[in-house]
């Protein structure tokens, strides 16, 4: 008998028999709020049915065609849709699997566009698992720790994080502005830059959302540089944030625009945006991948975007968001160890730490855990894990952010 590897990490013992919307029932049939939705991922609910129904019409037809051999319908269609929701400029498109690979893609093509090696991030920041992926995440060395040499031409800057030194988000945007000009100056000159990669509110690094005047800071750098502004939306896209794009709540210009998570309501399908000149630098044939855009996928995609339209889940996911940050808050009031309740939409943190001010991982685990026997699943983050994250899918009602706001009073 074979067995899963211990690499994997299970927050939960609950073995998913079916979802429904926000809910998924187990295998002896208990039900469960999910405030995790896969990490962010099926947006649309478990199970719509007009994703299904889209996934199910497109399986009967084809299920896969290689997308560098022969094109197929959905893949046309999804690309052209796109450009109802992508920035404007951003009019073309790359597809792949995950959003692991779509950050190899932005960072292949900020390399090649530009000639140059180096790639700025930020403290904090998580971009994903592959080795090039991990060389750019700084959101806890459990993701780094062990597969040195990673990869070279990686530079960090700080993000601004008021929580960390109880400043104001002014001071830290003013310190995170310096330290990288600093940066600039002394590790990774301008000439050598190709790229800052940067997501809108920090996700695995502690659902920390950066400031307007932070990446206003780094779109005025950038275009003194000529250096690209990479934005790794695959978290903070489609709704999660309450607005399409976690950038709008910024008013940010990026270059490029990471995408994956709530794409395709949890069929695996990545990609990046990024304007016809730029991609045009990129030679034929430089990325692909056998999966990439699959077909499925593809359908999926274009019935989550028909479903975030007709049922507002944007402005649902700004609603509710707002109801929950408000349980959250009272919550908090309610519990010293709580020391900062924050995100935006339903992109929503709890942050717990000691009496000293350490951040409190031990005591966000008991409280994940003791939520999980209530029955409502989430799940932390931060370098630590002393944040604990809920993210619901964007359909989520009035009635189970009231529910969920109940038992996570009881799991404290
Ligand atoms: N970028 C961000 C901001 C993420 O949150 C994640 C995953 O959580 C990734 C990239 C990596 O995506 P994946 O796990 O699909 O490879």
């Amino acid at each position: 008998m074979a067995h899963l590897s211990p690499m994997l990490k299970q927050a939960t013992p609950v073995i998913a028999d079916r979802g429904e919307g926000a809910v998924i029932f187990d295998e002896q049939d208990r039900r469960y709020l999910d405030f995790t939705a896969g990490i962010g991922v099926t947006s649309t609910g478990h199970a719509h049915p007009d994703v299904v129904a889209a996934a199910q019409e497109q399986v009967a037809k084809i299920i896969h065609a290689q997308y560098t051999t022969v094109m197929h319908r959905p893949l046309l269609d999804l690309v052209e849709r796109m450009s109802e929701v992508l920035p404007e400029g951003l009019d073309s498109m790359f597809f792949a699997n995950s959003g692991s690979e779509a950050v190899e893609a932005a960072l292949r093509l900020a390399r090649q566009a530009t000639g140059r090696p180096n790639i700025v991030a930020f403290h904090g920041g998580f971009h994903g698992r592959t080795v090039a992926a991990a060389s750019l995440t700084t959101s806890g060395t459990k993701f780094r720790s062990g597969f040195a040499p990673l990869m070279p031409g990686v530079a960090v800057s700080p993000f601004p994080n008021p929580t960390h030194y109880g400043w104001s988000q002014e001071q830290a945007t003013d310190f995170a502005l310096r330290e990288l000009d600093h940066l600039l100056q002394t590790v990774t000159a301008p000439q050598d830059t190709a790229a800052f990669l940067v997501e809108p509110v920090l996700g695995e690094g502690g659902y920390v959302p950066a400031s307007a005047e932070f990446l206003a800071g780094l779109r005025e750098r950038a275009d003194r540089h000529g250096i690209l502004l990479v934005v790794d939306e695959v978290q903070t896209g489609w709704g999660r944030t309450g607005r399409f794009w976690g950038h709008d709540h910024f008013g940010v210009r990026p270059d490029v625009l990471i995408t994956a998570k709530g794409i395709a309501s949890g069929f695996p399908l990545s990609g990046i945006a990024a304007s016809q000149e730029l991609m045009g630098r990129a030679w034929p044939g430089s990325q692909g991948g056998t999966y990439g855009a699959n077909a499925v996928a593809c359908a999926a995609a274009l019935a989550t975007l028909d479903v975030m339209r007709r049922e507002d889940l944007v402005g649902n996911a700004a609603a509710r968001g707002e109801q929950l940050r408000g349980r959250l808050t009272a919550a908090a009031r309610e519990h010293a160890e709580i020391t900062d309740v924050r995100g935006l939409g339903l992109m929503l943190g709890s942050e717990f730490r000691t009496a000293d001010g350490e951040p409190d991982g031990a005591t966000a685990t008991r409280a994940q855990q003791a939520a999980a026997e209530h029955g409502l699943l989430l799940l932390t983050c931060g370098a630590w894990g002393q944040v604990v994250r809920f993210i619901p899918a964007l359909v989520v009602t009035e009635e189970q952010v009231d529910e969920a706001g109940d038992l996570w009073q009881k799991s404290l």
